[in-house]
């Protein structure tokens, strides 16, 4: 585990948030801060409010609550576990904050969706298995490259052959998964790869583009000119012209893999459902900040490209 983490307590009245994020439901996060410390995290803005000065990524708070009273209350919501944490970082190993959350809403009828870059999740795959008998539930992992060296240059999570391992034994307890693309870096994630590594053990695919905002825009940009020069020029299109050409391209892209394997692609929807081994559904969530409301909204209206979301919120549908 890591040893350089500030870890706290944080006493709470509740874990479920309500969310106003397009998919509407809860939010849980059952700690504070997050340890994969991720160069692109959404969430990190979050640390203003925790009264914090330590970098994001290396303090931790674990939330303490009271025993959820009524869990049937939650029976039909979308809850989202890991909305600006992982519900399954190391820490979990030995504070068990997300299986106590599993616990309480395992009658409760709820929509559970588990969103982690872990393998972790594995321990708790009896009780995942129980939950799935009597709810909705879905495990999602973020995989945005198969390159482990790119990998760990962005995150100090598990590597993505481990999170996809841990994809297919999910999967093949009958509980269903999906592989969130996310974020797609332009010149650096493969989108067609990733899908042909996931697709006989997911029944999604999300996708959702790199924003590039707050704090984390200069050291993404860094990064680039460090690493990838050569992309500097595309960076500097997309980011700062605010040039969509490329997402565009690559919308049109995954649509045509989508046609040629037989799945479906859909734009901002979350269908439920279960579906042959090797066509995903595939779910273009690009520029999906723009499509605002609390239920799914169909095709983007491209419109509305000026009213996006507060920047820094980071509850649409995942941190990662
Ligand atoms: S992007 Fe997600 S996994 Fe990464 S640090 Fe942020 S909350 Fe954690």
């Amino acid at each position: 585990m890591q040893s350089n983490i500030k870890t706290g307590y944080k006493e709470t009245k509740s874990v479920m948030t309500k969310s106003n994020g397009p998919l509407g439901g809860y939010a849980v996060n059952p700690y504070v801060g997050c340890t994969h410390g991720c160069k692109y995290c959404y969430a990190s803005f979050m640390k203003r409010f925790t009264g914090h000065t330590e970098e994001w990524g290396t303090f931790l708070d674990i939330k303490e609550w009271p025993e959820i009273k009524d869990p049937k209350n939650y029976a039909g919501q979308k809850v989202i576990i890991g909305t600006v944490t992982d519900g399954y970082l190391p820490q979990e190993e030995l504070y068990g904050k997300t299986r106590k959350i599993l616990e309480e809403l395992k009658e409760s009828g709820a929509d559970i969706l588990i969103c982690t870059k872990s393998d972790l999740v594995l321990r708790d795959l009896d009780l995942l298995k129980e939950i799935n008998e009597k709810n909705r539930l879905t495990v999602s992992w973020s995989v945005n490259t198969l390159d482990e060296d790119f990998r760990e240059d962005m995150d100090d999570a598990v590597s993505i052959e481990r999170r996809l391992a841990a994809m297919k034994k999910i999967y093949d307890a009958g509980i269903r998964t999906v592989c969130f693309i996310s974020p797609v870096f332009p010149g650096l994630t493969d989108i067609k790869a990733i899908f042909e590594r996931a697709k006989d053990q997911c029944d999604l695919i999300w996708l959702e583009n790199l924003n590039l905002r707050g704090g984390f825009k200069k050291t993404i940009t860094d990064y680039i000119s460090k690493k990838h020069p050569e992309l500097l020029p595309l960076y500097h299109e997309i980011y700062t012209k605010k040039d969509r050409s490329y997402f565009e391209d690559l919308e049109k892209k995954a649509e045509e893999m989508a046609r040629t394997n037989g799945c479906r692609f859909v734009d901002n929807e979350t269908p439920y459902e279960r579906v042959p081994k090797g066509h995903p559904t595939i779910v273009d969530y690009f520029y999906h900040e723009e499509v605002r409301g609390t239920k799914n909204s169909g095709k983007r209206n491209k419109n509305q490209a000026d009213q996006s979301l507060p920047k820094g919120d980071a509850s649409n549908v995942s941190a990662r």
